[in-house]
C-alpha cells in the first residue's frame, strides 16, 4: 500500500494527532518475501550463532568475523544497500526484521553486525560521492570487506563533536594526514575499513573520512578491551599517526562529520532497537520453558502468581516493543517512498527520511534497550540460583544486554535529545506543539465534563487515555517551556521526565494501536491476549506519566499554578474503568505457559 503524504504523519507529530489503527503497520504485515526473510534469517542464527555460544562467550573473536563472513555470503549484510552497489535494497521494515531476527543468538555478533551494516557502511550510502559508493560498498554488502565507525575519543564521548584528531591537507593539496586516538571501536579487529571522524585545523565541526585499515599506514590498534559483555565483539583503541588519507575520500564536506555522525547514529539507533526484540523474544522463551519443568513445593514455578507477574510482563514488553519498532520502521520506509516519488535520488531520500523520525529513533532506543535489560533480569530471577550460572543463558544474555543502554548514545542523551528535537521541530513550525498546548491550557481553566462516557467498544477507553496522556506531555512539556524557555535545556531532570512521557505515550499507542488493527481483521477473541497485554502495558504508562508528571510539575510551578496543573495531571491520568491488573497478567502468563515460548 502506497501511503500518502497527507496520510503519513511527520517525525514527532504522533503526539498531536490521533493516528488510525490501519495506518499503523504491523509485524502481521510482513509481507510474503520478509517473513521468507525472517525464516532465512532465524534458520540463519539457530545453525550458525546459537550452537556457539560458548564459543562466542570465551571471546573468539574469529568466530565472530567468520560467522559475519557467512552472513555477507547469504546477502543479509546488504540487506538496505541499493542493488547497484551489490545490495538486496529491500527497503527499511525488511532492514530492521534482519536485524531483529540475526541479533538474538550474541550480543557479540549482534554488535558486530550492528556496527557493520549500521555505522560501518551507513554513512557511505548516505553520503558518499558515486565513486566512494563504487568503490567500497559492494565489498561491504558482501562481507569481503567490514567496516568500523571510529567516532569516541578518550576525551570526546556524549560529547562527540569535541574530538581532538586532527586531519592535516598535505602541501601538494592531494591528500590529508589524520593523526589522533580513538577508543571503544566495534570491529577494530577485522575491519577493512573505517569511517574517520577528525578535525580540520579549528573548525567547529569535525569532518568524516574513509580510511582503509593499513598497518603500513601509520594505523596501530590497542589490545581487545575485557568488557562485561559481548565478549566477542571485537572492542579496540584505534591510534593514527600520520596516516594519509586521499582528498577524495572525505565524506561529505569539510566540517560536515558531525551531521554524519548524528544521522549514522538515527539509523544505528532504531536498528539497536530492533536488534534487541528477538534477544526479548529469546529470554522469555527460555525463562517459560525452564518455569514450566522446574518443580519446587512439587509444583512447576510457572504456576506460581509471582512467576506469572514476571512471565506476563517480558511479554508485555516484548509485543510493545516489536509494535513500536515497525510502526516507525514502515513510517521511515513510507517517508523515503514520498521522497522518491517526488524526484529525490534515493540517497537523499533516505537521509531524509530517517532524519524525519530521529525523535521516534531516540524513544525506541530508550525504550527497548531497557526492556531487554529488564528481561535478562527477570530471565535470571526466574532461573534462580540456576540463573547465575555461565551454564545457563540468562547471565550472558543479561551482561549483553547492558551495552545497548550505553553506545549510540547513551539513554540520558537520547532521552534529552527526544525532547529537545520535538522542542526545535515546533519552532520550526514542523510540529504544532503551540495549539494543542494552548488547548490543553483552555481544558485546565474550564470545568470538567461530568458525563459518563459510553467506554463499551475496544480500547474506547484507552484511546481516550492516550489523549490525556499526550494532553499531560503538552502541559508539562508546555509549562517547562513557559518557565524555563531557552534555558530548558540546563533542566535535565526535568527534560528527562518529559522524555519518559513522551516514551510511554508512543510505546503505548502503538501496542493498542496494531492490537486494534488486528482485532478488526482477526476477531477480538484471537487477540484476547494481545488486548490483554496492551491494556496492562498502557496501565504502567500512565504510572509512570502521573510519577513523572508530578515531579515536574512541582519543579517548575507553585501556588496555584501548581494546584491547577497537578488537578490537571489528576484528570488526565485517571481511569473511569481501572483495568484489573492481576486478571490482565494472569491471562497473558497463561498463554505464554501453554504455549511454552513467546507466541505472538
Ligand atoms: C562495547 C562498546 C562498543 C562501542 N563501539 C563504538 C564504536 O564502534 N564507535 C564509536 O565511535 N564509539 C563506540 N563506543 C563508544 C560509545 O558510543 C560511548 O561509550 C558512548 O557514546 C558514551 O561515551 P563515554 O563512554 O565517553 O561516556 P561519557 O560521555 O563520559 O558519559 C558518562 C555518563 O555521563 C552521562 N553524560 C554525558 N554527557 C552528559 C550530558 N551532557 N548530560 C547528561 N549526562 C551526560 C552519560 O549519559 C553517561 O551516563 C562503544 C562503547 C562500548 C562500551
Amino acid at each position: 500500500m502506497e501511503a500518502k503524504e497527507k496520510d503519513l504523519l511527520r517525525g514527532g507529530q504522533f503526539l498531536v494527532k490521533e493516528t488510525n489503527c490501519e495506518d499503523v503497520f504491523t509485524p502481521e504485515d510482513f509481507s510474503e518475501e520478509q517473513n521468507m526473510m525472517k525464516e532465512a534469517v532465524m534458520e540463519f542464527n539457530d545453525r550458525e550463532i546459537i550452537p556457539h555460544k560458548p564459543r562466542f562467550e570465551a571471546k573468539d573473536f574469529a568466530l565472530t568475523e567468520e560467522v559475519m563472513r557467512k552472513a555477507g555470503e547469504l546477502g543479509f549484510l546488504g540487506v538496505a544497500v541499493p542493488e547497484a552497489y551489490g545490495g538486496l535494497e529491500m527497503g527499511f521494515v525488511s532492514t530492521l526484521l534482519v536485524c531483529d531476527y540475526i541479533s538474538s543468538g550474541t550480543g557479540s555478533f549482534s554488535t558486530a553486525f550492528g556496527a557493520h551494516t549500521g555505522i560501518g557502511t551507513m554513512p557511505i550510502t548516505l553520503y558518499g560521492t558515486e565513486e566512494q559508493k563504487q568503490k567500497y560498498v559492494p565489498k561491504l554488502a558482501t562481507g569481503e570487506w567490514f567496516g568500523a565507525y571510529c567516532l569516541t575519543e578518550p576525551e570526546a564521548g556524549s560529547d562527540a563533536n569535541s574530538g581532538k584528531t586532527t586531519a592535516t591537507l598535505s602541501e601538494d593539496g592531494k591528500s590529508y594526514k589524520i593523526n589522533g586516538q580513538k577508543m571503544w571501536i566495534s570491529n577494530a579487529g577485522f575491519c577493512s575499513l573505517m569511517i574517520v571522524f577528525a578535525r580540520i585545523e579549528n573548525d567547529k565541526n569535525i569532518t568524516g573520512f574513509i580510511v582503509e585499515n593499513d598497518a603500513s599506514n601509520g594505523i596501530t590498534m590497542g589490545e581487545e578491551e575485557h568488557k562485561l559483555g559481548i565478549r566477542a565483539s571485537s572492542t579496540r583503541q584505534v591510534f593514527f599517526n600520520d596516516t594519509v588519507v586521499p582528498v577524495e575520500n572525505m565524506l561529505a564536506g569539510r566540517g560536515e562529520g558531525f551531521k554524519i555522525a548524528m544521522n549514522a547514529l538515527n539509523v544505528g539507533r532504531i536498528k539497536l532497537a530492533g536488534a534487541c526484540l528477538d534477544s526479548q523474544r529469546r529470554i522469555l522463551t527460555t525463562a517459560v520453558q525452564y518455569a514450566n519443568e522446574r518443580k519446587q513445593f512439587k509444583t512447576p514455578i510457572s504456576e506460581f502468581g509471582a512467576i506469572k507477574v514476571k512471565l506476563a510482563e517480558m511479554a508485555t514488553s516484548a509485543y510493545a516493543g516489536e509494535s513500536a519498532t515497525y510502526r516507525a520502521a514502515k513510517n521511515i520506509e513510507d517517508r523515503i517512498a514520498l521522497r522518491v516519488s517526488a524526484g529525490n535520488t534515493h540517497q537523499e531520500a533516505e537521509l531524509k527520511g530517517v532524519e524525519e523520525y530521529a525523535i521516534e529513533c531516540s524513544i525506541l532506543k530508550v525504550a527497548v534497550s531497557e526492556d531487554v535489560q529488564n528481561a535478562a533480569d527477570e530471565g535470571i530471577q526466574i532461573f534462580g540460583g540456576m540463573g547465575f550460572s555461565e551454564e545457563t543463558p540468562m547471565e550472558a544474555a543479561w551482561r549483553d544486554a547492558r551495552i545497548a543502554r550505553i553506545y549510540e548514545g547513551t539513554n540520558e542523551i537520547n532521552r534529552m535529545l527526544s525532547v529537545g528535537m520535538l522542542v526545535k521541530k515546533a519552532m520550526k513550525g514542523h510540529v504544532d506543539l503551540l495549539g494543542p498546548a494552548q488547548a490543553v491550557q483552555e481544558e485546565l481553566m474550564g470545568i470538567p465534563s461530568f458525563e459518563t462516557p459510553d467506554y463499551s467498544e475496544l480500547f474506547s477507553e484507552e484511546k481516550e487515555m492516550i489523549k490525556k496522556l499526550k494532553k499531560t506531555f503538552l502541559m508539562v512539556a508546555g509549562g517547562a517551556v513557559q518557565k524555563y524557555g531557552s534555558q530548558l535545556e540546563d533542566h535535565q531532570q526535568l527534560l528527562i521526565a518529559a522524555a519518559d512521557i513522551l516514551i510511554e505515550i508512543y510505546m503505548a499507542e502503538s501496542a493498542i494501536l496494531r492490537t486494534e488493527k488486528n482485532a478488526k481483521r482477526f476477531g477480538e477473541e484471537a487477540q484476547s491476549v494481545q488486548i490483554a497485554m496492551s491494556k496492562l502495558y498502557l496501565y504502567h504508562a500512565v504510572d509512570i506519566i502521573e510519577e513523572k508528571g508530578k515531579e515536574s510539575i512541582i519543579s517548575f510551578a507553585e501556588g496555584d499554578e501548581q494546584r491547577m496543573l497537578l488537578m490537571g495531571l489528576k484528570r488526565f491520568t485517571k481511569y473511569q474503568n481501572y483495568p484489573d491488573i492481576v486478571d490482565l497478567r494472569n491471562e497473558i502468563a497463561e498463554k505464554v505457559k501453554t504455549e511454552n515460548k513467546y507466541c505472538f
